[in-house]
């Protein structure tokens, strides 16, 4: 990467690391913005740092701390542009389930010493702390629809990121349906496009890795899915469950 051209900062929260791999994964096609880029601060990648302000901030994980929600309002003041990435970033998480339980409880069956443990009750989205630019799902994110985001915001455009259902895609595939052919159920009609509909490639239903499409309409889609109660709240507690649709509709059919 060159020594000159728009500064780039990666940030780690609450998160796998899935996502910034896929930036790793992208290190051909950044060649061709090799002129434009600077990776400036990326600790996955290398402990070579340059100080900001940065041009371009892209942000993986949740808030799960109170020192993380402090640290996310200082990278903020170094960030022109703010993009965050993945579910954990964008929705909280898996790690988000603790938002449905008790937290405590949670940390006093997994560990040892529970009283070592420093954390939040929930675990929420970058946007619920600070202001973010734009807003990239999956889990992980699609890595062609990354250099698009990075590329329109250094070209000062919109990025063109569908936002449709993973319907579309499977249709686009020429995919049968699952759920219509196999009774299999199926998030594909309420979830954001993105992974060019991989699951249902494979005879599997979506569990909604991308997150909710805009405008979805889980309620129909629950009366479609014949599943009891107790499952359609599983189907919607994985990744994105805390996004507000999803949660709407897990909680709808939660009865504890
Ligand atoms: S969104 Fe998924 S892949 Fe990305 S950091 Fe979170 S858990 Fe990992
Ligand atoms: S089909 Fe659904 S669960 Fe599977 S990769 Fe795509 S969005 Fe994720």
């Amino acid at each position: 990467m060159t020594t000159t051209g728009k500064k780039l900062a990666v940030w780690k929260f609450a998160s796998c690391d899935g996502c910034q791999l896929s930036l790793l994964d992208l290190e051909d096609e950044l060649l061709a913005l090799a002129d434009r880029l600077k990776i400036a601060y990326f600790l996955e990648a290398s402990s070579a740092t340059v100080e900001g302000p940065y041009d371009v901030s892209l942000v993986e994980g949740s808030i799960t701390t109170a020192h993380d929600a402090e640290r996310i309002r200082e990278v903020r003041a170094r960030s022109r542009i703010l993009i965050t990435i993945g579910a954990c970033a964008t929705a909280g998480g898996i790690q988000a389930l603790r938002n449905f339980a008790d937290v405590e409880e949670f940390a006093r069956i997994v560990y040892a010493s529970p009283d070592y443990i420093s954390t939040l009750a929930t675990s929420t989205p970058i946007s619920a702390h600070v202001a973010v630019d734009f807003e990239l799902m999956g889990c992980p994110i699609n890595k062609h629809q990354l250099l698009e985001v990075i590329s329109a915001h250094l070209n000062h455009r919109r990025p063109r990121i569908r936002s449709h259902s993973v319907c579309v895609e499977c249709k686009r595939r020429g995919t049968v349906c699952v759920m219509v052919a196999h009774g299999t159920p199926c998030l594909g009609p309420v979830t954001h496009a993105g992974c060019g509909a991989l699951c249902p490639a494979y005879d599997r239903g979506c569990y909604g890795c991308f997150g909710p499409k805009e405008t979805p309409n889980t309620a129909s889609l629950n009366t479609w899915t014949g599943l009891e109660q107790r499952d359609l709240v599983r189907l919607y507690r994985t990744f994105n469950a805390a996004s507000e649709p999803f949660r709407e509709a897990s909680e709808a059919h939660d009865g504890t």
